[in-house]
């Protein structure tokens, strides 16, 4: 159901206030002004209950004396705007000081009402509650439909034949309740793409389903051929582990998440690659080619065996019951016995594939001076549930940062370049509503776009994570200290975050978990992922609610609100500053690092094979002389940036040396594109960032080298020495296209 906004009348400080219209009362309603702080620690998982308590018992949220009294301003900053500062920063003055937690609390009461799978009807309230939302701030609006190959479970059941002569039959539905106590359609719990198929055989447990696991249960003279395997959740996508499971003969697969908090059954896909599976490298739209479902490049994606996720309950009374060898000590499981059996699994999954339409939704905010430079804020807004983390703790704030951009936009504000947001469908499959609108819009992107900025769970709990590509990072550093911590009074998200274990660190993007993937990977723009907290323990379930956000996840929304305020600071930069904010220093150190790393890795290959000539046969030279023009066209971009950003005139050949230095900027990371793209796995172009082949591989960079690197057991040691060299010049061929593109000078 929509909300509507009216737009207040303007305070003191001339910034309007947004009154929020309820058309579905949320069941609390989150004051922001005067609300003051939260105490250190407070919304942490420990603490979960005090928001609900107090929402219980009166319906709306109010700050305790101790918070009124620990700061009466809007939350949660306080900057103050300064009439006679520059426009941009006047503007980003603005942005922060119009943050408002309750707003943000509303969209997602609103978004998470009912489950919204992509290609279901109920998912059309989310589209229609985005788009009404864009419209209602007067953005241009509109959405883009793709006909993608999706797949939802028809029938599932299973049951444990004990030695005793029961049968215990397992469960395989969650509450399909919603917080109003509504009857709401829950899909039940499966994996997208597994094929249809029974089971009748004992059961096996093989730890977390890798190659070592498997090799370390061999040892055991334990054989899984045949069996249905019961694996942990780890760091292995779902289907590379029934992938591995069926390369050892096992006939179906059960996978569950551990953790104490944790409950339910953890959905997921199972299909391997990007985008939809019936148009690969090309949109799904509509008369658009398509493959056959029988196609081999269609197929090849897809696992041979059938699998299913299992609540921890459920694992663990299949556990317990099983005999057979101790488990191999680095496991570190308390288990008496990995099997197989005797305890036998009666195991049916039946699903369908079936073409649905799935809708993206934009707001594009017309830039006054470069309309035809793109700044993208993306957030997929399909769950398997509710989806109040995942994704739509993103899409709250990203339709508040649609609010205060509106109403920015009212005081005269309009961006130097395009802003365009994004809500993204089918990320759940594959990352597809994003791929099909990448691969539609390729060349438009690789010679506009400037960043691609992505929020998918934004908040999951306490503490800041980010990734990013490198040329990225100090802008990252420079927004996240304008951003105050919505966990700890007096300090910004910077200093909470630099002074955790792990310091300031940086991800990078190497990964196809979200819709960054197409974005990175395939047309090379610059990016950055971020949220709140980790390893949320109701991921992919049905309990992934607003109750549990406020429960759990962010009871005062607060976190909401750093994640909004970063994510819509780092685009007014990528969007207003005249010179683009990118420090390729940063990108030639970090490949720096990677050579040292790799140096490293293939010395220990030299030691486990001892008639490695490492040194001899493999050289890093072109990789060494590759990174250093990088660093001199950077040190070049750097010096030229510092004088032009000191010329504030206006003239012509200012702007347009500008606008040349900038694109120069915008098209390095295109460098690091391959036309021909990985060996085997051409949609993914890019060289430094992307996922290996070989999912235990120790390099999360480079990954053709990583790929020779895995294949090379299976060379001669010519052979092998060869492939890896080959991906190193490859490699380094590419860092200096991204340092002449970053030069610009032809040679
Ligand atoms: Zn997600």
């Amino acid at each position: 159901m929509p909300l509507n906004f009216v737009w207040g009348p303007e305070d003191e400080d001339g910034v309007y206030k947004p009154e929020y219209v309820e058309a579905r009362r949320p069941r609390m309603k989150l004051k922001s002004h005067n609300t003051g702080r939260q105490g250190q620690g407070h919304g942490s998982k420990e603490e979960g209950c005090s928001g609900r308590c107090r929402s219980e018992s009166k319906g709306t949220l109010r700050p305790t004396k101790r918070e009124s009294r620990a700061k009466s301003l809007h939350y949660p900053h306080s900057t103050e705007i300064n009439p006679n500062a520059p426009n941009a920063l006047r503007f980003r003055q603005i942005f922060l000081s119009s943050a408002t937690n309750y707003t943000i609390a509303a969209y997602l009461r609103a978004l998470t009402l009912h489950p919204h799978l992509a290609g279901t009807a109920p998912s059309l309230a989310t589209v229609n509650y985005v788009v009404s939302h864009f419209k209602n701030l007067s953005l241009q609006t509109h959405t883009a439909q793709y006909k993608t190959l999706l797949s939802y479970p028809t029938h599932s059941s299973l049951s444990a034949h004990f030695t005793n002569g029961t049968v215990h039959d397992l469960s395989l539905s969650e509450p399909s309740k919603n917080d109003n106590g509504d009857d709401a359609a829950v899909v039940r719990p499966y994996h997208a793409y597994s094929p249809s198929g029974t089971a009748f055989a004992k059961a096996v447990f093989v730890n977390y389903g890798r190659d070592v696991d498997f090799e370390a249960i061999k040892e055991l003279n334990v054989s899984v051929k045949g069996c249905v395997v019961i694996a942990r959740r780890g760091d292995l996508p779902r289907g590379i582990v029934v992938q591995k499971a069926e390369e050892n003969g096992a006939v179906a697969v059960l996978m569950y998440t551990e953790g104490e908090e944790v409950k339910g059954f953890e959905r997921g896909t199972v299909m391997s690659g990007v985008g939809d599976p019936l148009s690969p490298g090309w949109a799904a739209v509509d008369d658009a080619e398509s493959l056959e479902l029988e196609d081999t490049q269609v197929l090849k994606r897809f696992p041979n065996i059938p699998s299913m996720p299992l609540s921890v309950r459920a694992a663990q009374i299949i556990l317990d019951s099983l005999g057979g060898a101790p488990p191999p000590e680095i496991w570190r499981v308390h288990l008496r016995a990995v099997g197989p059996g005797p305890t036998i699994l009666n195991f049916t999954y039946q699903g369908e594939k079936k073409v649905a339409t799935i809708h993206n939704v934009f707001a594009v905010i017309r830039g006054s001076e470069e309309p035809d430079r793109y700044v993208l804020l993306g957030n997929h807004r399909d769950a398997w549930t509710y989806g109040a983390v995942d994704p739509n703790s993103g899409t709250a704030a990203l339709l508040d940062i649609a609010r205060r951009y509106a109403l920015m936009m009212r005081l005269g504000w309009q961006p130097r370049r395009t802003i365009i947001l994004c809500s993204w469908d089918a990320e759940e499959f594959g990352m597809i509503g994003s791929t099909e609108w990448v691969e539609q819009n390729l060349v438009n992107l690789g010679s506009k776009a400037v960043a691609y900025l992505n929020v998918d769970c934004a908040v999951q709990g306490p503490g800041f994570f980010v990734g990013a590509t490198p040329q990225l990072d100090s802008l990252l550093l420079e927004v996240t200290k304008k951003v105050k911590d919505p966990d700890s009074e007096g300090s910004t998200v910077y200093e909470k975050w630099a002074a955790t274990n792990a310091g300031t660190n940086i991800q990078r993007l190497s990964g196809v978990d979200s819709d960054f993937a197409p974005f990175v990977q395939h047309a090379g723009v610059p990016s950055i992922d971020i949220y709140y907290g980790r390893d949320f323990p109701v991921y992919h379930t049905a309990f992934d609610s607003y109750e549990w956000m406020t429960n759990n996840g962010d009871p005062l929304f607060h976190r909401h609100v750093a994640v909004a305020g970063i994510w819509g600071l780092l685009a007014l930069h990528l969007a207003d500053d005249s010179i683009l904010p990118f420090n390729y220093l940063s990108y030639a150190e970090q490949l720096q690092r990677y050579k040292r790393i790799l140096s490293n890795l293939l010395d220990e290959n030299v030691s486990l094979h001892p008639t490695y000539k490492k040194k001899k046969n493999v050289s890093l030279h072109p990789l060494t002389t590759s990174i250093q023009e990088l660093v001199s066209a950077a040190k070049e971009a750097e010096d030229e940036a510092k004088i032009l950003r000191q010329q504030e005139t206006t003239g012509d050949s200012v702007v347009l040396k500008k606008r040349a230095l900038n694109d120069r900027l915008m098209l390095a990371e295109r460098g690091f594109l391959d036309v021909d793209g990985l060996q085997g796995r051409q949609w993914f172009k890019h060289l430094i960032y992307g996922p290996p082949g070989d999912h235990e591989s120790k390099l999360d960079f480079f990954p053709g080298v990583a790929d020779a690197i895995s294949q090379s057991t299976r060379m001669s040691q010519k052979e092998s020495q060869a492939a890896i060299q080959h991906e190193i010049w490859r490699v380094s061929r590419a860092i200096q296209r991204a340092a002449r593109a970053l030069e610009g000078e032809l040679t």
